[in-house]
């Protein structure tokens, strides 16, 4: 792989990164937008929509929030209406799974009726990724009679001291651990925990934080670290490859790919070789980049349409809901053309990168 050889400057420009949010996508051709379906114009059909409906947090995680990061100001942020609004229209072109996140999307006020409304409005399965600092079996309760089908957990360490040092936050990793025994007794399945591995900090952890998988019958999914940080901190040298995580994990527990996964999968997964219960995930965004089938439109805090986690053009749907005029049609034609637009690649290992300038938690990972 070849990251440690691209300089810096050319992995992290964003100089050629102005967002383009005023004006709306350019119109898909006719044909595509009459057969009301989200397809971009290199043939991937949208089917996942990841809504962000929160920019903030209570951590700040090393690898994604500056301590001194600035939150949009509230009344800039879909309402809820707003945000169920845009997932019936979504599923009604084709959208079959939608993932609430953020920021910490645990800390919305109106989670638990986002959820409601969006059960209500759409025939789509309900995730939610969370840091699980906020977990209780009551509020587990309330967003599963909601709607919620299922919960991934974000975990980087078992380490005290250490998970206090990456994620700027007082909670532990015994609190995260709970959260996980919560979800799995409340039946938010099937669970997965996510992992960003960082040289010097937590790469050490791969085999431990795999143990997890076996403890508790889930998958434990190991993240590339990615420029997307509002630290701007990335560099090549802090980011550590799925081939030497997988490596780390199989000098303990060997590993047998499952080779089940959906061609849209942003995760490559396998099974324990010894039989144990849980599978490891491996999502490769820098090393193998998982663009050629991807099913992914991203919808951030303030109603930006992203067709790519790494768009550097995003287009203003909240603009368009907030006009009094603006029907179905006109919101359902808006993301049919924003599709369109979708980028081939994200290219972060190419000398072209550009970071964009909205980080992973005002995108919503
Ligand atoms: N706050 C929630 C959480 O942490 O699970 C949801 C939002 S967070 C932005 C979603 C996922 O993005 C997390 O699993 C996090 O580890 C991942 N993430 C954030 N910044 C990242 C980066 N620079 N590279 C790779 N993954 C990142
Ligand atoms: Fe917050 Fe999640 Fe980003 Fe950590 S990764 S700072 S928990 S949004």
């Amino acid at each position: 792989m070849a990251v440690s050889r691209l300089s810096l400057p050319q992995l992290v420009s964003c100089a050629a990164s102005r967002e383009d949010s005023i004006a709306p996508p350019p119109p898909a051709p006719a044909e595509v937008r009459a057969a009301r379906r989200m397809v971009d114009s290199h043939g991937r059909v949208i089917r996942d929509l990841r809504l962000s409906i929160t920019d903030r947090c209570n951590f700040r995680c090393v690898y994604c929030m500056d301590p001194g990061v600035r939150f949009m100001a509230s009344e800039s942020l879909l309402t809820t209406p707003e945000i169920v609004r845009v997932a019936r229209v979504a599923a009604s072109l084709g959208v079959r799974k939608i993932r609430l996140t953020g920021g910490e999307p645990t800390l919305h006020p109106e989670l638990t009726e986002i959820i409601a409304g969006i059960r209500a409005a759409a025939p789509v399965e309900i995730a939610m990724i969370t840091n699980a600092s906020r977990l209780s079996r009551a509020a587990l309760r309330e967003w599963k009679a909601a709607g919620l089908s299922r919960v991934t957990i974000s975990i980087d360490t078992l380490r005290p001291e250490r998970f206090a040092r990456l994620t700027r936050s007082t909670c532990t990793p015994a609190d995260v651990l709970e959260g996980v025994a919560m979800c799995l007794g409340e039946g938010l399945t099937p669970l997965k925990l996510n992992a960003v591995l960082i040289r010097g900090l937590n790469d050490d952890e791969a085999p431990a934080l795999a143990e997890l998988a076996r403890r508790f019958g889930v998958e434990m999914r190991f993240i590339e670290y990615m420029p997307l940080d509002s630290g701007r901190a990335w560099d090549s040298s802090k980011w550590v490859s799925a081939g030497e995580t997988r490596r780390a994990i199989e000098e303990r527990f060997p590993l047998v790919e499952c080779g089940d996964d959906e061609a849209s999968s942003t995760a490559r997964t396998f099974a324990f070789g010894d039989g144990a219960p849980g599978r490891i995930g491996f999502i490769a965004p820098v090393s193998s980049p998982f663009c050629g089938a991807c099913s992914r439109l991203r919808i951030t805090g303030d109603g930006k349409v992203r067709a790519c986690l790494f768009s550097t053009r995003e287009w203003d749907l909240r603009s368009l809901l907030r006009r009094d005029s603006a029907g179905d049609d006109a919101i359902a034609e808006f993301l049919i053309d924003a599709t369109w637009t979708k980028q081939e690649g994200h290219g972060i290992a190419t000398p072209r990168f550009a970071q964009p300038e909205r980080t992973m938690s005002a995108i919503g990972g």
